[in-house]
């Protein structure tokens, strides 16, 4: 890497964050940081803030602002917070956007970062789940580049033949499985969010790995897939792999599979797309595929996990089924770590609001923000009667 990049981290106290802010920590003099978001870790973001030498902390919940002034006092960084302030953070044309921020809220921030024309490195799925034709429209329009974070989708980016997109037959997306990957349905019944936030190969913030649980968070790559590879809904699909070490397969018309293969640490991906199109050193470690000897592959079962099978068709029925899909998953999951609901109880909630609620397509941001809040308000509903 040779050019000095301007980086922006929104969502920069969180799992994805944090591990964006070592690799920038490491040859500092590489990176100038303009700013920094988080929602209430006002700690965290002075800490990280002091840390890369950042121009702005902004945080989102107005109310740690005071928290965030004192830790920051003497520092020069300025501060700000508020929705508000996180958008326009967005815009402050950084030559690199980490869009980081945990769920629907992340649209805006993502969306004001693509229009600015740069790059967005995106981890933030739901957004892309939510509103993907219209974040892609929105990159395409500025001129913005947009590199997937997540590993499977950075894993497919490296080997996907993006002149020759009609020579791909298939996209796999491996799956760990997450933890209940062997228990029955009776056995998830009684799963507590402690066992499901213990991921057995990566360590991320407590959502995702619900999702991972749930295998609702492949659900939600599938769609995330589809609106960054110009193939039909048909042509993705997902392959159980509990070693995490190959992250997803491009197949070839003429029979080849293409893999990316590494550690299942996110500052690979991660660092993939910070030094795009060029590579930069990191210090994860290697794969020793002689001390790791098999690969195992299974393929998923959709009885035990029906999120993924929610998600495969809200996916074919496209318009704003994905958007409602992800409102009722995040609700869910929310309502599972306060121990309000069950395991079980998260697909099946998901599922209903999906019945229940069936708006026109969505056309613009404002609406499928309009169908997030009115399918957030439906589930909040069908969860009281699931809540004990
Ligand atoms: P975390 O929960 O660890 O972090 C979320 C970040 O978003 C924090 O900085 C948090 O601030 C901020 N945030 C939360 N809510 C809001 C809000 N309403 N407004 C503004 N900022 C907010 O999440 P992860 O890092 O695990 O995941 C981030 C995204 O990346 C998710 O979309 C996830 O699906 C995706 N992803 C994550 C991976 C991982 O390994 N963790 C892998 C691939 C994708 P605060 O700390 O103050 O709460």
């Amino acid at each position: 890497m040779s050019a000095r990049r301007s980086v922006t981290i929104l969502g920069a106290t969180g799992s994805v964050g944090r591990s964006t802010l070592d690799l920038i920590a490491r040859p500092p003099e590489r990176f100038e940081v303009l700013a920094l978001t988080a929602n209430r870790d006002a700690a965290g973001l002075a800490e990280a803030a002091r840390r890369v030498g950042a121009k702005r902390a902004v945080i989102c919940d107005s109310a740690f602002l005071p928290t965030l002034e004192d830790a920051l006092a003497g520092s020069g960084i300025e501060t700000s917070a508020g929705p508000e302030a996180v958008l326009e953070t967005a815009t402050l044309g950084a030559d690199w956007t980490m869009a980081a921020i945990v769920g629907a809220a992340g649209l805006g921030p993502t969306m004001a970062a693509l229009r600015s024309g740069r790059t967005v490195a995106l981890a933030n799925k739901e957004a892309l789940v939510s509103a993907g034709a219209l974040m892609t429209a929105a990159a395409k329009e500025s001129g913005a580049t947009l590199l997937p974070v997540d590993s499977e989708h950075n894993a497919i980016f490296q080997c996907f033949d993006r002149d020759r997109p009609h020579a791909v037959r298939r996209i796999l997306l491996t799956a760990s499985g997450g933890p209940f990957r062997t228990l029955s349905l009776e056995q998830m019944r009684g799963v507590t969010p402690e066992q499901a936030v213990a991921h057995p190969n990566w360590s991320m913030g407590a959502k995702i790995s619900v999702d991972s649980a749930t295998l609702m968070n492949k659900g939600l790559e599938l769609i995330e897939a589809f609106h960054l590879f110009p193939l039909p809904p048909e042509a993705f699909d997902v392959l159980v792999h509990p070693q995490s070490v190959i992250h997803s397969l491009v197949e070839y018309v003429d029979g080849s599979f293409l893999a990316q293969l590494g550690a299942p640490d996110m500052r690979i991906p991660i660092a993939h797309t910070l030094a795009w199109p060029e590579r930069m050193e990191t210090p994860c470690e290697r794969l020793d595929l002689v001390r790791i000897a098999r690969l195992d592959f299974e393929a998923p079962d959709e009885t035990r996990f029906p999120a993924l099978a929610l998600a495969r068709q809200a996916l074919r029925e496209g318009g704003a089924r994905p958007a409602i899909l992800n409102a009722a998953n995040e609700i869910a999951v929310a309502a599972f770590l306060a121990k309000r609901i069950g395991f079980l109880d998260i697909a099946s909630i998901a599922a209903e609001t999906l019945a229940a609620y069936a708006p026109p397509p969505p056309r613009t941001i404002e609406e499928v923000l309009e169908v997030d809040r009115a399918a957030r308000e439906a589930s909040d509903g069908i969860m009281r009667r699931f809540a004990h």
